[in-house]
C-alpha cells in the first residue's frame, strides 16, 4: 500500500503568530535540501505545496524540486487562510501562480492544500473554486478537533468532496486527501505531521499507517522545512509556542527518515495516477 508524503512548503516568517517585530532569518534552501536529500536517499517523490510569493523568489529552489522529480501544489500566494479570503481572491491567486509556474517552469498544478487546514464548513466555498479551476485534489481536511481549524466529522480517508457538505463524501467532484488521523475511543488524533509527527511517540503514528494501510487506504503526512532546522532562531514566542516550534528540529528528520524506510510513499498525483477510482 502506498502513501502520499508531502511538504508545506514556507518558511520561518510564515508562522502566523509571529510578533510582527521579530527578526526571522530566511532558512527555506538550507531546510528544504535536507528533506530533498532524505526523500532522494529512500527514492520517494512527494508533493511540494508552495506558498507563490516563494516561487517568485526562490526559482532556484522550485528548479530542484521539479528535477528530483516531486509535485507541485498551491498553498495560497501569501500563505492566507481561507477564513481571510475570497472566492474572487483565491481564483485570482489560483490564475497567477499557475500562470507563473507554466511560464518559469512549464509545470502544471493540480493539488490545493488550505494554510492552517482552513477548510471548514464556512469555508467550503474553496472546494467550488478548486473545482471550477480544474484542480484534481484538495488536501486540507483534517478531521480533528482543534481551537483553530479542523473538522471533525469529515471522512478520515480519501473521498469525493463537495462543498455544499464537506463532511460527506459525494459521488463525484474533486478528490479530497484528509490528513493522518489515529482513531482513540471516539477521539480523533492527528498524527499526520508538523508537531503531531515531532511530539507523537513513533509507534502510535506507525500504528496508525498500518491500521490505514490494512484498510486499503492510503495516509496523508506533512511536514514544514522549518521543522528540521538544525539551528532554529529564538523567536519571542510564549515559552509554551517556543517549545512546540523551537524544540526536536534534529528528531524530527529521524522520524521522517524512519517512516520512510518502513512506509512506502509518493506525491498525490503519482498516488491518483495508479489509482482506480471507483
Ligand atoms: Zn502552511
Amino acid at each position: 500500500m502506498i502513501n502520499i508524503f508531502t511538504v508545506d512548503l514556507e518558511d520561518w516568517r510564515h508562522i502566523h503568530y509571529l510578533n510582527s517585530e521579530d527578526e526571522v532569518p530566511e532558512r527555506l534552501e538550507e531546510n528544504t535540501g535536507l528533506i530533498l536529500d532524505v526523500l532522494q536517499d529512500y527514492d520517494v517523490k512527494a508533493t511540494f505545496f508552495i506558498v507563490g510569493e516563494l516561487a517568485e523568489n526562490y526559482p532556484s529552489l522550485i528548479r530542484k524540486i521539479l528535477k528530483h522529480g516531486h509535485e507541485i501544489g498551491f498553498h495560497t500566494y501569501h500563505h492566507t487562510p481561507l477564513w481571510d479570503h475570497s472566492r474572487e481572491r483565491l481564483e485570482e491567486e489560483i490564475r497567477r501562480f499557475r500562470k507563473l509556474m507554466k511560464e518559469n517552469f512549464n509545470v502544471g498544478i493540480y493539488g490545493f492544500r488550505a494554510p492552517l487546514f482552513s477548510l471548514n464548513r464556512k469555508t467550503s466555498w474553496a472546494i467550488e473554486v478548486l473545482e471550477r479551476e480544474n484542480f484534481l485534489y484538495d488536501s486540507s481536511i483534517f478531521p480533528i478537533w482543534n481551537p483553530v481549524y479542523g473538522e471533525p466529522k469529515a471522512p478520515r480517508t480519501p473521498y469525493f468532496i463537495k462543498s455544499t457538505d464537506i463532511t460527506r463524501k459525494s459521488d463525484s467532484g474533486i478528490i479530497e486527501f484528509p490528513l493522518l488521523t489515529y482513531r482513540f475511543l471516539t477521539f480523533n488524533i492527528p498524527a499526520a505531521g508538523g508537531i503531531y509527527l515531532r511530539f507523537l511517540p513513533e509507534r502510535i503514528i506507525f500504528k496508525a499507517i498500518e491500521k490505514f494501510n490494512a484498510s486499503n487506504n492510503p495516509t496523508v503526512i506533512y511536514i514544514h522545512p522549518r521543522e528540521v532546522d538544525p539551528s532554529p532562531p529564538k523567536l519571542k514566542l510564549s515559552m509554551f509556542k517556543e517549545k512546540l516550534f523551537t524544540y526536536k528540529t534534529k528528531e524530527t528528520l529521524k522520524k521522517v527518515e524512519n517512516l520512510l524506510k518502513r512506509f512506502q510513499f509518493t506525491s498525490a498525483i503519482n498516488y491518483i495516477r495508479g489509482w482506480n477510482i471507483e
